[in-house]
């Protein structure tokens, strides 16, 4: 799935070469994929307006046209852009029913949305109807925007969570937006490991945390926009844990495994990513005489090739009964 730092440099690419100019024809690919929220049908509704700004919003692109109108597109798992005819004619071949979406500009510039996978949304708004998209319209604060996005509202968001970090990272009504990807990559940025309950991170896990989040999604902006790939590329040759599951870490030579948290797999180094040892004992692998809070780490879910070092760093919390 594309991810922010994906989107970032294809919002830049895309309205650099697309800005200003008028759409002359449109249709979709498979009309799953599009949600008409305007009287006015599709394709009718959309054109001779002229395309006015693109912009990303969480994991969503907006695109902005003359007379108020917008398409917004949430790229799901596989959805992307091409950019140029000559792609356009190719991948038709293949599978139409794989182009979400296609826009004809009147000096022959054409964008096309493909989706493989069909599961991304197309949704073509009024301002009114755009406040109530699902998810988009209830994105929480944007990690890259600096003014929003600082320590204090980090610490607010976090005070209230009862789940697993990665799973907080991952609410898009909290946090707008990160993947599957850069979450591993953050808390790997962190020394974090995935199954980590919010609400037993130290202060000082938190200020990790809350400096990973920025730091690796503007690191890996910077990276791929250096890359000069085309909008709708992903570029994910760079990352540390991601993908990686098997190989060993880039930092302690520890093989990278994958750990399933909640509905995803999670990669992470068992070295640098240690288990806090409480936390993720199983009890319902463990004899019931040894189920207490005393139990050993022996029962994480990634079994670790090297015994778990104990984090320094953070204090220990003391047994609850002292
Ligand atoms: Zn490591």
């Amino acid at each position: 799935m594309p991810e922010v730092p994906d989107l970032v440099p294809w919002a830049a690419g895309l309205a650099q070469a697309l800005v200003g100019r008028t759409v002359e024809r449109a249709r979709v690919g498979d009309p799953i994929m599009l949600r008409q929220m305007v009287a006015e049908p599709f394709p009718t509704t959309l054109l001779g307006r002229t395309l006015t700004s693109v912009g990303r919003h969480g994991h969503f692109l907006r695109f902005g046209f003359s007379g108020d109108l917008a398409l917004v597109i949430n790229a799901m798992l596989a959805g992307r852009y091409i950019l140029g005819r000559r792609e356009l004619h190719e991948k038709a071949g293949r599978d139409p029913k794989a182009m979400g979406l296609v826009l004809e500009f009147e000096d022959g510039q054409t964008l096309t949305y493909v989706d493989e996978k069909r599961m991304g949304k197309i949704y073509v708004a009024s301002p009114a109807e755009e406040r109530t998209i699902p998810v988009y319209a209830a994105l929480g604060v944007d990690v890259l925007d600096e003014r929003a996005f600082t320590r204090e509202a980090f610490e607010k968001l976090a005070r209230s969570r009862r789940d697993q970090v990665r799973a907080f990272l991952m609410d898009k009504s909290a946090l707008a937006s990160i993947g599957n990807a850069y979450a591993d990559e953050i808390l790997f940025a962190a020394r974090l490991h995935p199954k980590t309950m919010v609400r037993t991170l130290t202060p000082e896990d938190r200020g990790r945390l809350f400096e990973a989040i920025g730091h690796v999604l503007r690191g890996a902006i910077e990276e791929i926009e250096k890359r000069q790939t085309p909008p709708g590329v992903k570029v994910r040759d760079f990352l540390s844990v991601r993908g990686r599951d098997g190989k060993p870490c880039l930092v302690c030579g520890t093989t990278i495994r994958a750990v399933r948290v909640n509905d995803g797999d999670a990669c992470f180094c068992p070295h640098c990513q240690p288990a806090t040892r409480k936390l993720f004992v199983d009890f319902g692998k463990l004899p019931s005489a040894v189920a207490t809070r005393e139990a050993p780490a022996a029962a994480d879910d990634a079994k670790s090739p090297r015994p778990r070092p104990r984090r320094s760093a953070s204090p220990r919390r003391p047994p609850s009964g002292s």
